[in-house]
């Protein structure tokens, strides 16, 4: 459904001759940029970590998402406090524990990150009791929550944001409800005094977060190994450049795809 209805867009887009963020509202032509990193690599530590995280710096990036929950509460915060420390106080960083804790542990553990100046813990508890759950921790914690990449539909989504404990909401467009569901979960949300910052795919969330004005960050991947697609699926995509997503007047999703990457990744359904 998410494909179809973008696809669906991208034709009435064109058919206007205007690019998707305006056809929807237009609020900014830009976007900030988060990068996501930190992935538990076998034979890979904290040196290795910081290194990474130097070399996005060095790239102009000044956000990061890194994940948490891999390891002990004590492992996982002596990682973010290394990262912390080598990027400096000004640069926003987030943790994502993508469901990895249970109430006791996200308490623990959040509390123990609190002076690491995070922006929001992702995804704290795990699958089974991912909802409910969240009052209590909210109650017990200083780090703003995100939440809802798994949520497939607008009324899973509003069952998270009635728990008043979620204050960026991580819907995607392209995996499941596409642009028509994100956008009425978007308006929702507005009305929540909750962020919209949609988990990963730049080149579809970038034009969604710049349409309206409760969008936050856009999620990259700035390193090919995690995500050959960002760097090799289009000939066309938007530009980041300090940071900071572009978006131009190119009609559409504003997107061409390399045809020889294409055939080599996608899946024929005819
Ligand atoms: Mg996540």
């Amino acid at each position: 459904m998410g494909p179809i209805d973008a696809a669906l867009y991208d034709i009435m887009c064109k058919s206007t001759g205007l690019p998707l963020y305006k056809f929807l509202g237009g609020y900014r032509d830009s976007i900030p940029v988060c990068v996501t990193f930190g992935y538990y690599r076998e034979g890979k530590g904290i040196t290795d970590l910081v290194e990474e995280v130097r070399g996005y710096i060095n790239q102009g990036f000044n956000a990061f998402k890194i994940k948490v929950g891999g390891l002990g509460v004590e492992d996982d915060y002596n990682r973010v406090k290394a990262v912390r420390e080598a990027v400096g106080p000004s640069v926003r960083l987030m943790i994502d524990a993508s469901q990895a804790w249970d109430v006791e542990t996200a308490i623990l553990a959040s509390n123990r990150m609190y002076d690491l100046n995070i922006t929001w813990l992702e995804e704290p508890l795990q699958w089974y009791d991912d909802v409910e759950a969240l009052k209590k921790l909210k109650l017990n914690t200083r780090i703003p929550l995100a939440g809802g990449e798994r949520e497939i539909t607008r009324w899973g989504a509003r069952q998270l944001m009635e728990t008043g404990a979620v204050d960026f909401l991580t819907f995607e467009a392209d995996a499941h409800g596409g642009i028509t569901e994100w956008r009425k979960i978007a308006g929702t949300a507005s009305t929540e005094h909750v962020w919209m910052s949609p988990h990963h795919q730049p080149v579809l969330h970038s034009h969604l977060l710049a349409s309206m004005p409760n969008g936050y960050i856009v999620e990259c991947v700035a390193n090919p190994l995690y995500d050959p697609f960002w760097f090799e699926l289009y000939d066309r995509k938007p530009k980041i450049e300090n940071s900071v997503l572009h978006l131009d007047d190119t009609p559409g999703l504003g997107l061409e795809y390399n045809q020889k990457k294409l055939e080599q990744y996608a899946t024929k359904l005819i």
